[in-house]
C-alpha cells in the first residue's frame, strides 16, 4: 500500500512538472514584425526550427513588400493557387471588404518601402486598378495555420505563437485552464482585457495603431477601404477575431475593421465560425456573445437584436 501511495505521489509530481515546465522559446523577426514562439514538449527545439522554417518560407513566397518574393517575381509555386482562390472566397464572403488585390494602393502610400507619402486620388485609383496581389491581410493568420500543421508532425504538447499581433494557440494546458490572450489598448499601455480560448485557436487583431504614419498632423494607417484606397475610417480602432482557422481569422479581422461595428455585427449574425471583440474610436468595447472576454467593461453583441 505504502509503495502504491508512493507511486501515486511520484506521478502527481511528474504531472505537476509537466504542467509548469519551461517552454522552449524563440524570437523571430519576419514579415516586418517581431514574432515570439513558445513550445512545450519533447520535440520543443526541433519544433522551433520547423516553425522558423515555415515562417521564412511563407515570407519568401508571399511577401508583397519584398521585390525578391515569389509573388513579386511572378514565380509562385503551383500549390499557391489554392491560397489565392481561398482569398477570393474570403473577398466574396466579406462583401468585398477584404480585398487581396489592393497591393497597388498599399504601395502608393509607401507602406512597402516605408517611404510614406499621401497619394493623389488618381494614384490610388490606378493602384486599385492594377489589381496587384497583397495577401498581407491574411498572411500571418495563414502562417499560423501552417505552423499548426508543422507542430502536428512532432512530439509537442502545446504551443503559443505570437506572430506580431496574430496569436495562434496549439493544444491544451495540462491543468485544463484556457489560454489567456491580452487585447491591446490602441493607445498603448496595459491590455484593455483578456480573451480566453481553449485548445488550438487563432486570435487575430487588426488595428489602426499597428502600422501608420503621420503627415501634417493627420494619421494614415494601413487598413484601406477597397473602394477608395483611403485608410478605412469606420469608427473602429481595432477588431479581434477568434476563429479555428487562422487565415479566416486574419482576413475577417481586416474586413470587419473596414466594415465598421454595425455592418460587422450584421456579418457576424450571418456567420457561425468566429467571435469578435471591437474597440471603437471613443474607446468603448463590444464583444460578440461567444467571445470569452474578461477584465474590462463591455457591451455584448447578441445573436438577435
Ligand atoms: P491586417 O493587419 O491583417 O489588418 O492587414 C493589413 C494589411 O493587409 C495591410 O498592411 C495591407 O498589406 C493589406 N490590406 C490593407 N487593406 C486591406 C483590405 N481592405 N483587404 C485586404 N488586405 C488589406
Ligand atoms: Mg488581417
Amino acid at each position: 500500500m505504502k509503495r502504491f501511495l508512493c507511486l501515486i505521489m511520484m506521478a502527481a509530481v511528474l504531472l505537476c512538472c509537466a504542467g509548469c515546465a519551461k517552454p522552449h522559446s524563440a524570437t523571430v523577426y519576419a514579415m516586418d514584425t517581431v514574432m515570439d514562439l513558445q513550445v512545450w514538449g519533447k520535440d520543443g527545439e526541433k519544433a522551433l526550427e520547423s516553425l522558423q522554417a515555415v515562417i521564412k518560407e511563407m515570407e519568401s513566397t508571399w511577401s508583397a513588400a519584398s521585390e525578391e518574393s515569389d509573388l513579386r517575381q511572378n514565380a509562385l509555386p503551383q500549390q499557391s493557387r489554392a491560397v489565392m482562390e481561398f482569398a477570393i472566397q474570403l473577398q466574396e464572403r466579406t462583401w468585398g471588404s477584404f480585398d487581396p488585390r489592393l497591393g497597388g494602393a498599399v504601395q502608393a502610400w509607401g507602406f512597402y518601402d516605408k517611404n510614406y507619402t499621401v497619394p493623389t486620388q488618381e494614384q490610388l485609383r490606378d493602384g486599385i486598378r492594377s489589381g496587384q496581389w497583397d495577401l498581407g491581410g491574411m498572411l500571418k493568420g495563414y502562417t499560423g495555420d501552417q505552423c499548426v500543421k508543422a507542430l502536428e508532425q512532432l512530439a509537442v504538447d502545446r504551443a503559443i505563437l505570437n506572430l506580431g499581433g496574430n496569436v495562434q494557440t496549439y493544444g491544451q494546458k495540462p491543468d485544463g485552464t484556457p489560454w489567456s490572450i491580452g487585447i491591446q489598448n490602441p493607445d498603448g499601455g496595459d491590455p484593455v482585457g483578456v480573451v480566453s480560448v481553449v485548445g488550438t485557436m487563432a486570435v487575430v487583431t487588426s488595428g489602426d495603431y499597428q502600422r501608420y504614419f503621420e503627415k501634417d498632423g493627420v494619421r494614415y494607417h494601413h487598413i484601406l477601404d477597397p473602394y477608395t484606397g483611403m485608410p478605412a475610417r469606420s469608427g473602429l480602432r481595432s477588431v479581434t477575431v477568434i476563429c479555428r482557422d487562422g487565415a479566416t481569422a486574419d482576413a475577417l479581422s481586416t474586413a470587419l475593421f473596414v466594415m465598421g461595428l454595425e455592418q460587422a455585427t450584421e456579418f457576424w449574425r450571418g456567420s457561425d465560425d468566429f467571435e469578435a471583440v471591437f474597440i471603437t474610436d471613443d474607446g468603448s468595447i463590444y464583444a460578440t456573445q461567444g467571445a470569452a472576454l474578461s477584465g474590462c467593461e463591455y457591451e455584448v453583441i447578441a445573436r438577435e437584436d
